[in-house]
């Protein structure tokens, strides 16, 4: 047997080899279902000859895209021409191709939320941006779902009558502005495949085979999509786990892979049972947590790997302290036990807690990459940067057009803007909507300085045009030299050129010098980023796609040795050897609108996190927490007291009324006293114990009273001690009374007046 087949399980290697039925792979984490589809790749090729072009495989990130074709080529080089990408970025290419067929130009530029939320605000006067943001999210539900404006089912998204309004108009202005969003890139390659037998045709011809990972997480237009390219001659392979069903509040229907057999007639089923990924102790962990969810299709998970650490979980005070943990403890095992920066990951619930890690780790500076968040392309340099390169794209495209006209001031009132766009929208149909065109024509009409300022905007846009060239070349002709920013290879002249010929760079830079922030380098990183592109028209359109997609600047980073920031969501399907999961409070994870079906997700989010995890797992849980502008104490997390205690090792004070999972021994257990003070062998507490003064203490320091002991007072009756802490003049004792007093007294004076 070839190697790369002989390093696989039975189960695994049936998998590869089944053909024919469409094939559905059931199974938990890290039991090699990824493994499965990018070794089928290679088999397909090199062994039944298939041809790569033939195969498109559909994974959920860019970056697990770019993963699953490298591991492929490994086996075998020709699976490098094989289709690898994620659904949207398939939906992308597509339409790149064939969105002629419903009059939409090839060079559009996709919406992100927030330029659908702007384009929203402007068709709805008088509203809120919130407003504005509910319904955006509404219809981005409606294309999940592959609901039209006209459909019936609409009121099942939002039942008020002018939503379906506002969602035909929503569609009416994008379509006239040139430019689609992400639902659009799933929603319209269906609807082309409907509308035209003879494209249908022919994608059905060309993907023979089609192979979807993570399919628990496939939407309802997702899955229509699979249908319009399916035929009973494709070979269809998808695998999932229904545990790590993570993304419903996004339109995911778990209900795709549960009914997956019925809607694929003579569908084989393989179950892979083994995980190679984690220690026995963490998928323990994982276990007891999910355990608690109902109706779950239910799967045995071995650990391969067999025993290893126990996981940790440590109780702190505050986010601060939670962050100079996290920063410490890599620092300590670096030290101590050596690996590098990128064997870890600290996750957290949601972005906004990502601040004080980055803040943390780059004073210690311990390098660090923030992945797959959005904090990147929503900074403000970030945004102006890309609406610079889409209006010069997309001459038609308002919302950039808005954002980069006037910034810096050229001049230009609101007044002439609003001509401008007016203007535009009236034009020959030629032209219509052509707001640099329309530019040009408002010239005449403006004030020396407006003018002047407005042709050198319109130049240098002009001159950023002719530095694409057909050929690809490095960008020849920038004129600009710049001090602040460097010019790579590929499109990064261009950008280096825009950003500086437009003003824009010399704005943040000074932003940069006020509020010492770090504009410029970001800008210099989508620079950096760019010159991975040729400078082709094509180019830009890509660079400009990968952006949109992936929303982060994973490429290029990947050899770096950093630590990995990232949010559990962005996790899916990646692996690191050690993992922290961080904020596990009620409130933020799971978050405290969550209930039912819903906390049933989180837990499912908690259960993802946790099967990251390879070697070791920490967990982080704080008393206090600043979000948002507000501080508040919060509960450790619900999903930290479903773990068994003796499935875990504890760091920190624990916090009075903190149960533990049902198989372990109760926290009264006197043997768990004084856990505080116990240390992993990694790193004992240290300062950390020490910033812990106002944790409740269960026993007093002199030793007379504990939390819980009876006592007698002569004026108040039997009573119980409930509070104990150390004041300046020794251990004072609160007490509750059968009268319903609630006394505190301190231990010294007072100890013989009770019993
Ligand atoms: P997830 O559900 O998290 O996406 P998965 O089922 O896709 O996980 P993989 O990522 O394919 O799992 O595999 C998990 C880890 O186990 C990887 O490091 C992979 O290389 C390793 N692995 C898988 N199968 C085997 C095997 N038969 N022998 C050794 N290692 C394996
Ligand atoms: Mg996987």
């Amino acid at each position: 047997m070839e190697n790369y087949l002989s390093v696989l399980n039975p189960e695994q290697r049936q998998a590869v080899l089944h053909w024919g039925k469409p094939l559905l792979i059931l199974a938990g984490a890290g039991s090699g279902k990824t493994r499965v589809i990018t070794t089928k790749i290679a088999y397909l090729v090199r062994e039944r000859g298939v041809d790569p072009r033939s195969i498109l495989a559909v994974t959920f990130t860019n970056k697990a895209a770019r993963e699953m074709a490298e591991r492929a080529q490994l086996i075998d080089s020709r699976a490098a021409e094989a289709m690898i990408r994620t659904f949207h970025s398939f939906g992308a290419w597509f339409l790149r191709r064939n969105g002629a067929l419903i009059g939409l130009d090839s060079n559009f530029v996709i919406y992100d939320d927030d330029d659908t939320v702007t384009l929203l605000s402007s068709i709805m006067p008088n509203t809120t941006r919130a407003e504005a943001a509910k319904v955006a999210h509404h219809i981005a539900r409606a294309k999940d779902y592959f609901l039209t404006p006209d459909d019936p089912e609409l009121a099942l998204i939002d039942h008020r009558p002018q939503f379906r309004n506002i969602y035909k108009l929503y569609e009416e202005r994008l379509k006239a502005i040139g430019n689609v969003d992400f639902g659009d890139l799933i929603k319209k390659p269906v609807e082309i495949l409907r509308a035209f037998p003879e494209v249908r045709q022919r994608f059905q011809d060309r993907f023979q085979v089609i192979l979807v990972d993570e399919y628990q997480d496939s939407n309802v237009a997702q899955f229509e999509l699979l249908k319009e390219l399916y035929t009973s001659q494709t070979y269809l392979c998808v695998v999932g786990d229904d545990d790590q069903s993570i993304y419903r509040f996004r339109g995911a229907e778990v209900r795709n892979i549960l009914e997956f057999p019925d809607r694929f007639s003579e569908t084989d089923i393989i179950r892979l049972e083994r995980n190679y990924r984690s220690t026995a102790p963490i998928l323990a962990v994982a276990g007891a947590v999910v355990d608690n969810n109902q109706g779950r299709l239910g799967k045995t998970l071995q650990a391969e790997r067999g025993n290893g650490k126990l996981p940790t979980l440590v109780f702190l005070p505050d986010q601060e302290t939670e962050a100079s943990f996290c920063a410490e403890l890599i620092e300590k095992s670096l030290r101590s036990r050596g690996g590098t920066y990128s064997d870890w990951a600290i996750l957290y619930r949601t972005n906004a807690q990502s601040l004080t890690f980055e803040t943390e780790l780059l004073r210690r500076h311990i390098p660090y990459k923030v992945v797959g968040s959005l904090k990147f392309y929503e900074r403000e340099e970030i945004k102006d940067a890309l609406a610079l390169l889409s209006i010069m794209v997309n001459p038609r495209d308002e919302i950039a057009f808005k954002r980069v006209i006037n910034k810096p001031a050229r001049g230009l009132g609101q007044v002439t803007i609003d001509k401008i766009i007016e203007a535009a929208s009236h034009a020959e149909p030629a032209s219509r909507g052509n707001l640099l065109e329309s530019c040009r024509n408002i010239l005449p009409e403006l004030s020396k300085k407006a003018r002047n300022g407005l042709e050198g905007f319109l130049r240098i846009l002009a001159q950023s045009r002719s530095m694409i060239t057909t050929e690809g070349d490095v960008c020849k002709n920038s004129s600009v030299a710049s001090d602040r920013l460097t010019a790579g290879d590929g499109l990064s002249a261009l950008i280096v050129y825009i950003l500086e010929a437009s003003g824009i760079a010399e704005y943040h830079a000074t932003e940069d010098e006020i509020a010492g922030t770090q504009r410029l380098s970001n800008l210099q990183e989508l620079a950096n980023a760019a010159s991975l592109y040729p400078a082709t028209e094509e180019g830009l359109a890509e660079f400009l796609e990968h952006i949109e997609l992936d929303r982060s600047l994973e490429s290029g980073e990947e050899s770096n040795d950093s630590v990995t920031l990232i949010t559990v969501h962005n996790t899916k399907g990646l692996e690191f050897r050690k993992v922290i999961i961080t904020g596990l409070e009620q409130g933020i994870f799971p978050r405290d609108d969550k209930q039912d079906e819903d906390l049933e997700e989180e837990r499912r989010l908690f259960y993802v996190g946790v099967t990251r995890a390879k070697d070791e797992l920490y967990l982080t849980t704080c008393a206090l927490r600043r979000m948002y502008g507000r501080a508040s104490y919060n509960q450790p997390s619900l999903f930290l007291s479903e773990i068994p205690l003796d499935y875990i090792k504890i760091l920190g004070q624990i916090p009075r009324g903190f149960k533990s999972g049902p198989k372990s021994a109760s926290i009264c257990d006197p043997s768990l006293h004084g856990a505080g003070q116990r240390d992993a062998e990694d790193g004992r507490l240290g300062p950390y114990a020490r910033q812990l003064p106002r944790a409740p203490r269960t026993v007093s320091s002199d030793g007379l009273w504990r939390i819980g002991a009876s006592l007698f007072h002569d004026d108040y009756g039997y009573g119980q001690v409930v509070r104990i802490s150390e004041g300046p003049e020794g251990p004072l004792i609160e007490a509750q009374f059968e009268t319903g007093k609630q006394v505190r007294f301190l231990s010294k004076y007072q100890s013989e007046r009770f019993m």
